[in-house]
């Protein structure tokens, strides 16, 4: 028997609509770069505006990409530092029918383009610091026909609009076309276990679900009172969905542009009332020490109003927990997702009875938590059997969800997906335990990938760029623990016969044309044999495992 309720399409244009009508007034605060200082450092500049103001840009945006010829389902990538123009964007580009693909600035040109091409995206919308990649991104991306540049350039630069006066020329009135709920409304790119990125489709649906998910007490803990400032870039997973999670429940926004060190970081949450912020632990460690030395000077920060620090993207040491609650009496609440969950799927949070700050209390904290509703995890063995949820067992991470992804654009990574029971699943590539109540704990990982501050590295690409070296037969790139980036990669070579170990200045030469400058191995380590398993693979466990504890020279 059907229900008598009504269908509705969730569809991004419900949150345009909400900070359009209902939170007009809510402030949105962007911090962005005028200029740099004597010594080259980007000067901070406070832009103000309001959910009302950037809904009216973000449909004077739809309606300019619709003058340009923009179809449904198109791409329109954005190159972008956190701002209310990048919100303008998240809304505005999905709300007209195009997919609003979001690429990390932190690539090399090179793998820039290839996701560009890859996309297929018409349009880029790219942040002004970024401009003098304009020439290479054009000359490589025949796809692309329109690019944009956000924050205003200091010279015309042929062919390129400038945002504020390009969208200033249309009306903010704007008819929404008919959305089906399950069409693209966002794509990322996630770094490839085997060499390319590939990319993740998601859904007007999974984002106005997510949405709603993240916000509740017990997971985000967002709503109309709450000042978020996501740190975590909008590149990444959109920013945590935070901005999207914001809009929908009218909590004000703060960005922090490309600004992420402590001291910036302190004043931002201070002066801003902030009351919600999310990061990766890297951010967290520049606070914590930005904080730490302000309270031995005698001059602390008030960030009383401070209710929660979201951490993820790597694991939270127990001891980052700790610090904060014991040294500032702040919460931090430790997450974990991924590009293919959109990203949220577990949050750490105390169960009813236990009281914060027991040793008890931090052990459950550093686990990365319970699902968020309708999310699900299970953990197999590798030959696929379901694995007892008892704390200790470890197994390859499963999650499935109206959120989560159950393929790649362009059906690469087939891999990754499997059916268990006459269910589909995602395999997450991470390797975890769940106990009895719902917790799971991260214990490694089976994708070949290096995280350095919150970033992917692809030991892959590294192994295959050191193997075309002459003095090099095989190269099995691994991470290593590394107080401040949590990861760093670490190559470990087998030398061709009769050659000479090359110098590591060398080695960073030959590579450093095809890779971005934190991508280079900390260090290089010749051994006689690298461990190969049954399949002829690296048995890049073993081989973390000899390395660990490892201290780069
Ligand atoms: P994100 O932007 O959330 O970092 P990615 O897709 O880039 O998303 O990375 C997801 C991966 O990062 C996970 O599969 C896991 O390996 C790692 N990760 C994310 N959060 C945590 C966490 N809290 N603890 C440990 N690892 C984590």
């Amino acid at each position: 028997l059907l229900s008598t309720m009504m269908d509705v399409p969730l569809t991004v244009p419900f949150i345009l609509e909400r900070i359009r009508t209902i939170y007009r007034d809510r402030p949105v605060v962007s911090v962005l770069a005028a200029g740099r200082d004597d010594a080259g450092q980007p000067i901070p500049q406070v832009h103000r505006s309001s959910y009302g103001e950037v809904a009216d840009r973000a449909l004077q945006l739809a309606t300019a990409l619709l003058a340009l010829g923009v179809q449904p389902g198109e791409r329109v990538a954005t190159l972008a530092v956190n701002s209310h123009r990048h919100l303008e964007a998240y809304l505005g580009v999905p709300s007209m029918g195009a997919v609003l693909h979001t690429v990390n600035i932190r690539l090399h040109p090179d793998q820039i383009c290839w996701i560009l091409n890859d996309a297929e995206d018409r349009v880029l919308l790219i942040e002004n610091v970024f401009a003098p990649m304009i020439p290479t991104i054009r000359a490589g991306c025949p796809h692309l026909h329109t690019v944009v540049v956000l924050g205003g350039l200091p010279q015309p630069m042929e062919g390129v609009l400038d945002y504020d006066q390009w969208i200033a020329a249309y009306p903010s009135s704007f008819q929404y076309p008919e959305l089906d709920e399950r069409q693209a409304a966002a794509m990322c790119y996630t770094s490839g276990t085997t060499g390319n990125p590939k990319g993740v489709l998601y859904s007007h649906r999974s984002t106005v679900l997510h949405s709603l998910a993240s916000a509740p007490k017990d997971a985000l803990n967002v709503g109309e009172r709450d000042v978020v400032l996501p740190i975590v870039p909008m590149f990444h997973v959109n920013a945590w969905g935070l901005p999207y999670t914001c809009a929908m429940t009218g909590a004000a926004q703060v960005f922090a542009g490309m600004f992420s060190d402590g001291p910036t970081l302190a004043r931002l949450l201070e002066q801003e009332r902030v009351t919600i912020t999310a990061g990766v632990p890297t951010i967290w460690m520049g606070l914590l020490a930005e904080l730490d030395r302000a309270q031995q000077a005698g001059t602390p920060y008030n960030l009383s109003g401070l209710e929660r620090l979201v951490v993820g993207g790597s694991a939270a040491p127990e001891a980052l927990i700790r610090a904060f609650r014991e040294r500032h009496g702040l919460q931090l609440a430790h997450a974990w997702g991924m590009t293919e969950t959109h990203p949220l799927g577990t949050v750490s949070t105390l169960p009813p009875g236990m009281e914060p700050g027991t040793d008890e209390a931090y052990r459950l904290q550093a686990k990365q938590g319970r699902t968020v509703p309708l999310v699900e995890l299970e953990i197999i063995s590798d030959d696929d059997h379901v694995l007892p949820h008892d704390g200790h067992t470890m197994g390859r991470l499963l999650a499935r969800g109206p959120w989560v992804a159950s393929g790649y654009y362009k059906g690469s990574g087939r891999n990754n997906f499997l059916r268990l029971n006459g269910q589909d699943w995602f395999d997450t590539g991470d390797i975890a335990t769940l106990d009895e109540h719902g917790y799971m704990h991260i214990q490694d990982r089976n994708k070949d990938l290096i995280k350095s501050g919150g970033e992917w590295i692809s030991s892959v690409d590294l192994e295959n760029a050191l193997m075309a070296h002459p003095a090099i037969a095989q190269a099995a790139v691994i991470a290593i623990a590394d107080p401040r980036w949590d990861e760093r990669p670490l190559a470990v070579l087998v030398l061709r016969p009769g050659h000479e170990a090359p110098e590591h200045q060398e080695l960073h030469r030959f590579l450093a044309p095809r890779f971005a400058k934190w991508w280079l191995p900390d260090a290089y380590e010749v051994v006689e044999r690298i461990p190969i398993g049954a399949t002829g693979k690296f048995l890049k466990r073993e081989l973390r495992e000899q390395f660990r504890g490892y201290v780069a020279r």
